[in-house]
């Protein structure tokens, strides 16, 4: 399985488009671009693997950044996708995009049809189990995006100690329709449970596990691999002034557990002996899909608007850090 100890963490950079109401409003762009893994702003140099300017489009990141994690998670390595950035900065556009228009589709979708063509060019003695589950965390418990019923789940370990979420649906798909029709549902779901839904998507992470077990049929020989996808909460600020109540324990929440993640990866990154993956329910059910035998990368989404510009540099540190 290669050099499977090594870990190898990537962090990128995402930049969307001005939108409409900034350019009528009359806001700035703000980044400069240095090649292609440097960004400024105000002068101040930002380094990343890979810098994306704001025309890049969903193919083009898409080959740039995610196709290889297709192939290794095939040879059987696990790997994790995450999506960070402040409410609006284009997280869900890059992880899902529009899951029914070929041009727009994000990462996801792109992943799922790249795993379903794999089958044509495989050994004929090869058989491919594919299962998908969905499911959020907000105010740290974890809901069952695929079974409504499900609205507090635990983290478990098997008997591998590999952590798990216990009792999570666990959906067979045998074609990229049905894979699209689970994130529908699971998406449907989620609107029904919240009166907001942009507030709601902005102050949870949502998790999509693709887990693939390959089988000989001849030698009996097992493989497996599984990929998390993460669009992950909002990490603006909340306003210092009027946030109390829930707002203030969903902040409280969105902060400690994106503090959490960049912890991890960045022990991760420097190679530390000790990474604290129990500090929060989320990097604990990732842990075998960030550490060891892993492919991961962090994608900072970021807003190029003057509007933004406080926001945009808190978030470039947070990707600077976990570098
Ligand atoms: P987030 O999930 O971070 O809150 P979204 O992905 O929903 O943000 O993006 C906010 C808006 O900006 C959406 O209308 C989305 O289509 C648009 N958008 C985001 N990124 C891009 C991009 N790279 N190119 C064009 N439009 C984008
Ligand atoms: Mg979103």
């Amino acid at each position: 399985m290669g050099d499977a100890a090594q870990c190898n963490i990537k962090v990128v950079c995402r930049f969307r488009p001005l939108n409409s109401s900034e350019v009528a409003r009359g806001d700035k762009y703000i980044p400069k671009f240095k090649g292609n893994d440097c960004v400024q702003i105000a002068g101040k140099p930002y380094y990343f693997d890979l810098v994306f300017q704001s025309d890049t489009t969903q193919v083009q990141f898409y080959e740039a950044v995610a196709q290889k994690i297709v192939k290794d998670v095939l040879e059987g390595y696990n790997g994790t996708i995450f999506a960070y950035g402040q409410t609006s900065s284009g997280k869900t556009h890059t992880m899902e995009g529009n899951l029914h228009n070929p041009d727009m589709m994000g990462i996801i979708p792109r992943i799922v049809h790249d795993i379903f063509n794999h089958i044509h060019s495989m050994d004929e003695n090869l058989e491919l189990h594919i299962k998908v589950s969905y499911f959020e965390i907000y105010l740290d418990k974890i809901r069952d995006l695929l079974d409504v019923s499900k609205r507090n789940l635990s983290v478990h370990e098997d008997k591998n100690r590999v952590p798990f979420v216990k009792g999570c649906t666990e959906r067979f798909v045998c074609s990229p329709q049905e894979v699209m029709d689970a994130i529908d549902e699971g998406k449907n779901n989620r609107h029904v449970a919240v009166t907001n839904m942009n507030e709601h998507s902005s102050r949870s992470h949502s998790i999509f596990l693709i887990n693939i077990k390959q089988e000989n049929t001849q030698t009996e020989q097992k493989m497996t691999g599984k990929l998390y996808l993460v669009d992950l909460a909002g990490c603006e600020k909340v306003g210092k002034t009027g946030a109390e109540g829930t707002v203030l324990d969903e902040a409280k929440m969105i902060n400690k557990s994106l503090s959490a993640l960049g912890i991890v990866i960045s022990a991760l990154a420097e190679g530390s002996a000790y990474v604290p993956y129990r500090d929060s329910k989320m990097t604990r059910i990732l842990q075998d899909s960030l550490g060891g035998n892993c492919r991961t990368t962090m994608v900072i989404c970021c807003s190029p608007s003057s509007f933004n510009d406080a926001e945009t540099k808190t978030t470039l540190q947070f990707g600077q850090r976990a570098k």
